[in-house]
């Protein structure tokens, strides 16, 4: 095992030791697995629940919501991006005060997991490089083991774990349906309702590197922008560094949507 990331060989400490474990699937996870075989194919490899990042995204925009409503005055960067939480802990601190303070989409899931399995140890799987700084570094309390899609894949190869008939009948422990968007451009304004409750000046959505530089820097000055969405890949997670895939976004985006639809 000396070659495998650490992470991977956590995961692996964790079922050698048949410890009770909880999967947590991001919602950018159908560019690259099939539902439902993902999860039975999780749960064959050790993991006893297997829930939806998704869930917690609902969390994240209720949060959000309610700020939006106690102040209304106020302004806000949403935060589930911890790339841009450090552009703007690193290179704009004067913007930290508009960064919303909420549960990101992984930490709600992960406060509805220790509700719901007491004591189970948490894996969040998902499109992220920089979700093992947030879980490791913003909120530690939570324990959470963060693995990419392209770790999980080194994982279900070692362990000869390939999609079978029986993984048709899998279920999602804990799910959610609107929030499937999330990893999409503009996925928490649209789920959220934002669209519908700010006015365009109000809101903007933006993604990638060089829009959220340009945003960042305008947004002091741009007063009457009071939400900005903001992801730093190119198109949201589902664009994410931990993705290994050929698919050009488009075609990432029409998955994602492909599976919402399902519901
Ligand atoms: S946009 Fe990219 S860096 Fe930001 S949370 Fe998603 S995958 Fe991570």
């Amino acid at each position: 095992m000396e070659s495998f990331s650490p992470d991977i060989k956590k995961l692996f400490s964790l079922i050698h030791k048949n410890e009770k474990i909880v999967a947590m699937l991001a919602p950018s996870f159908p560019v690259v697995f099939e539902y439902p075989q993902i999860v039975g194919m999780l749960k064959r490899m050790g993991f006893k629940y297997v829930a939806e990042v998704a869930r917690g995204a609902e969390e994240t925009n209720k949060q959000l919501l309610a700020l939006t409503k106690l102040h209304p005055d106020r302004r806000y960067i949403t935060n589930p991006c911890p790339t841009v939480v450090r552009i703007i802990r690193n290179k704009y601190p004067e913007l930290f005060q508009y960064l919303s303070p909420i549960d990101s989409p992984m930490s709600a899931t992960a406060k509805i997991c220790n509700k719901k399995y007491p004591g189970c140890k948490k894996v969040f799987i998902g499109p992220c490089i920089m979700k093992k700084l947030e879980a490791s570094e913003d909120r530690p309390e939570l324990d959470i083991l963060v693995l990419t899609y392209k770790e999980l894949k080194i994982v279900f190869d070692i362990e000869k774990i390939r999609p079978e008939k029986r993984d048709m009948l899998a279920v999602f422990d804990i799910k959610a349906v609107p929030t499937r968007l999330y990893p999409v451009s503009g996925g928490l304004s649209q789920s959220a309702g934002i669209i519908e409750k700010f006015t365009d000046p109000e809101y903007d959505v933006v993604s990638g590197p060089e829009l959220v530089e340009k945003t960042l820097k305008e947004f002091a000055n741009k007063t009457e922008l009071k939400l900005l969405d903001i992801l730093n890949c190119n198109g949201g997670c589902i664009a994410g560094p931990g993705i290994a895939s050929t698919d050009s976004i488009d075609r990432r985006r029409q998955k994602i949507i492909n599976y919402w639809n399902k519901r």
